[in-house]
């Protein structure tokens, strides 16, 4: 274990949220324990937050809205502290990388790459806050009319446990900026480095009441903020099942929500493309996180002549991935928790057994603790487009290859789940990627790449069932404020 781990593990058992601008327990006195992935053993609690909790961190973002020490703040001061943030996330990057390792069982390089794009992600809406601006619209003789963009109000973000940290920067960045106080509920898998942020956050000099961190379980204090009637706006990452319930719940006060629920995401390989660039871009889409990735590239279609060959080179590359413990750093870790193993699992037995080829499988670090929640990666070949595996998002490491004939029966491959997120195109045959990047149904789209969600500064979010509104980059600004129309009369 690396020294910035003992010191966590050593100091830090006990988190509290924070509401306010101050660390508290649960009204409940009540905690949750958190389990390491690796080795399922506890080594933190965190408050399991109920209904009176949240109420209690809406009124403190409700009253720090109306006071202003944040709306009102000049954007250019707000875009200072978050940038102040995101120096201050640099500053303990190790210890944050550590920590979110330890947390959800990511490799602490993927811990640190987390910390690198939480980094980026207030450095550029620090950046951005003072470059929204209104339009003046020619209107009738004798007037002027103009439109500024104002905060929703307080805004309630649910996080994930899959990137916890990046995911929460992507909405604090974009809602701060815009001048919305903020209530944010982590997964209850995943909620130290949320906590850690938001005490970064006072230190960094937020004013009390802007940013409040709450923890507890989806049921409890997820239902209760989603539902909560002093909530103007809901930012929600996750499953489609949770996304239609806060949907549901927002939807009973009226309030607006971004949506951002899963893929089934293709990438499409032409006969022309350059394999050897692909591969190892083909398999880190899948195995990045362990799967666990939204934007996984989790089904690859191949054009025919080059099928076998292709799915030869994956085998091979595949039957080298080992899981293991986070802090061994190899291909991939545990998945996040026992349940999220056991719907990886019955993933693959089911398609094994309704007779899927399986085209290769990686293995388990025979080190690995054998309380750790571990999957060995699974490639499946030949798959059927209309199958279970096919269609649901598996969120572990599990391929899916599937052959087609020409363009038109790859755009309908690609096009052919609920899903609509992310999705790769590899051609050298340059009109054909502009042809299948226009039909592709996805929210982004690269061309001999893939960004597994790509910079912070791309627009991203979903077509269909993987969800609605944008984050990432500026369309993430307008989403977290209303255009207000001002029109003078001065005849
Ligand atoms: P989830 O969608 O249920 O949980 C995400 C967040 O929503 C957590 O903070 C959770 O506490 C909260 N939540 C749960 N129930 C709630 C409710 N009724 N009201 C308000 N908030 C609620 O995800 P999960 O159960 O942890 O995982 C289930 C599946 O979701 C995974 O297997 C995976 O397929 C998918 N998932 C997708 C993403 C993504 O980025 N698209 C991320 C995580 C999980």
């Amino acid at each position: 274990m690396d020294q910035n781990l003992s010191r966590i593990v050593a100091q830090d058992k006990n988190f509290l949220n924070i509401i306010n601008g101050r660390r508290v327990a649960a009204l409940s006195q009540e905690t949750i324990t958190v389990l390491c992935p690796s080795d399922g053993l506890p080594f933190a609690t965190i408050p399991a937050g109920n209904a009176d909790d949240v109420d209690r961190a809406v009124r403190a973002a409700r009253e720090a809205f109306e006071r202003g020490p944040w709306s009102r703040m000049p954007a250019f001061e707000r875009g200072r502290l978050l940038t102040r943030l995101g120096q201050l996330v640099e500053e303990h990057g190790d210890e944050l990388a550590a920590l979110e390792s330890r947390d959800t069982g990511k490799p602490v390089r993927q811990g640190k790459a987390d910390v690198a794009a939480t980094m980026r992600y207030y450095e550029f809406y620090g950046g951005a806050a003072d470059k929204i601006h209104g339009d003046t619209i020619p209107f009738l003789d004798g007037f002027t009319a103009l439109t500024l963009r104002e905060p929703h109000g307080v805004v309630a973000g649910i996080i994930p446990w899959n990137y916890p940290m990046q995911i929460m920067a992507r909405v604090v960045g974009a809602a701060l900026a815009m001048g919305n106080t903020l209530v944010i509920k982590p997964a209850e898998d995943a909620s130290l480095s949320a906590i850690r942020i938001g005490e970064l956050a006072i230190e960094a000099g937020f004013p009390d009441g802007v940013l409040n961190i709450i923890t507890g379980y989806g049921r409890d204090a997820g239902a209760a903020l989603s539902s909560h009637p002093g909530i103007d706006y809901v930012t929600f990452t996750g499953s489609p099942v949770t996304g239609t319930a806060i949907q549901q719940a927002a939807a009973a006060n009226n309030r607006g929500v971004t949506m951002e629920l899963g893929g089934k995401s293709p990438q499409i390989l032409f006969a022309d493309a350059d394999v050897e660039k692909a591969l190892p871009v083909l398999v880190n889409a899948i195995i990045q996180n362990g799967g666990q990735t939204c934007s996984a590239g989790s089904r690859i279609l191949i054009e025919r002549p080059i099928y076998n060959d292709v799915a030869a080179a994956l085998g091979e590359r595949f039957s080298k991935l080992v899981a293991a413990p986070h802090d061994m750093d190899l291909d991939l870790g545990p998945m996040v928790n026992p349940a999220q193993k056991r719907k990886v699992e019955n993933f693959i037995t089911s398609a094994a057994e309704s007779g899927i080829e399986v085209v290769a499988r990686g293995s388990i670090h025979v080190d690995a603790p054998l309380e750790g929640y571990y999957v060995a990666p699974v490639l499946f070949g030949a798959v059927d487009p209309a199958s279970v595996l096919a269609q649901e998002e598996v969120f572990g490491p599990v391929l899916s290859l599937f052959a087609f004939d020409d363009e038109a029966d790859a755009i309908r491959l690609a096009n052919g789940t609920d899903y609509g997120l992310v999705a790769g195109i590899w051609t050298r045959d340059g009109a054909r990627q502009h042809r299948v990047a226009k039909k592709v149904r996805a929210g982004q789209v690269f061309v001999n790449a893939y960004g597994a969600g790509g910079g912070v500064e791309l627009p991203f979010g979903g077509f269909k069932k993987s969800g609605h509104g944008r984050e990432k980059g500026f369309e993430a600004l307008f989403d977290m404020s209303a255009t207000k129309t001002v029109v003078f009369r001065h005849d």
